[in-house]
């Protein structure tokens, strides 16, 4: 489904593109299974600077995996994640992979924003104290600088008015908004969302598409998991199709959405266009 007026969407996507130095993301052969169950099986990814990546593919292909393996919520069983050259959860040492101390996995993820379908406020904190908690604990900001950049970035999201509000007085569009400008509040070089309008009325799905599009041509580097294939089609730099723990496509819109190579690829977007 489409929600956003095509003029709108026609106005953006010739804006020029701030293409950054920093953001690139390299997934190199990564395997990773839950017991018996294979979840990745050898992805391997490359996505620039500033690109937004949109990840399309059936439930269960291991989207939502793939993700959380790039701010090390998940470890990988084999292959190399690097951001910028440096390795995501690890270190190497002589010829042998460790697992990074759990304080140095937190102060690099905080790099790497991450946007989910539920939201994960913290409900007992009213909005700007939801932007400004991770600024003042993982970052070390003043209070002062912390709300300076929650304001800034209410503003941005168009939530000013409401940072007093506690997310339960809030749209669930609203607090998907909150949990954006949160996520920027600490100058993420990288933002994974994961189907971030999934859990909202249809509705509210477009002003969130919106804040997302807007980000899209600020230079920040997305991988983006979404059903909206309108969005994909329109602010994606690359798209990519992932079926049983592989990467079976990848291009620009255009190719994928008109000319989808792979029967599986095909086959999944004749089911949701
Ligand atoms: P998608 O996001 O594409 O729907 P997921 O990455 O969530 O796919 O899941 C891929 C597969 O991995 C599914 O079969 C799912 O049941 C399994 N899986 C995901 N997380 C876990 C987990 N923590 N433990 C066991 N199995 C999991
Ligand atoms: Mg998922």
């Amino acid at each position: 489904s489409q929600h956003t007026p095509p003029e709108q969407m026609k106005d953006k996507s010739q804006e020029p593109k701030v293409r950054p130095a920093n953001g690139h993301v390299v997934i190199e052969n990564v395997y990773k299974s839950f017991g018996d169950v294979r979840v990745l099986e050898g992805v391997s990814l490359d996505i620039k600077p500033g690109e937004v990546a949109a990840i399309l593919g059936p439930s269960g292909s291991g989207k939502s995996t793939l993700l959380r393996t790039v701010n090390h919520l998940e470890n990988i069983d084999a292959g190399r994640i690097t951001i910028d050259g440096k390795m995501v959860g690890y270190e190497q040492r002589g010829d042998k992979l460790y697992e990074l101390h759990e304080k140095e996995i937190l102060r690099r993820r905080t790099n790497v924003g991450m946007v989910f379908q539920q939201f994960n406020l913290f409900p007992h904190l009213r909005v700007l104290d939801n932007v400004m908690e991770a600024q003042v604990s993982a970052l070390k900001r003043s209070t002062a600088e912390a709300k300076a950049k929650a304001r800034e970035l209410l503003k941005r999201v168009g939530l000013e008015d409401k940072e007093l509000a506690f997310p339960r007085q809030l749209s669930g569009g609203q607090q998907q908004r909150v949990a954006i400008a949160r996520t920027l509040a600490l100058d993420p070089a990288v933002v994974l969302f994961d189907e971030p309008t999934s859990a909202l009325d249809p509705e509210l799905v477009g002003e969130v598409l919106d804040v997302i599009r807007d980000l899209a041509s600020q230079g920040v580097t997305m991988l983006v998991v979404t059903h909206e294939m309108g969005f994909a089609r329109d602010v994606a730099d690359t798209v990519i199709f992932m079926s049983d723990g592989l990467v079976v496509e990848q291009g620009p819109p255009r190719e994928v959405f008109s000319a989808p190579k792979h029967g599986r690829t095909r086959a999944f977007l004749g089911s949701v266009l």
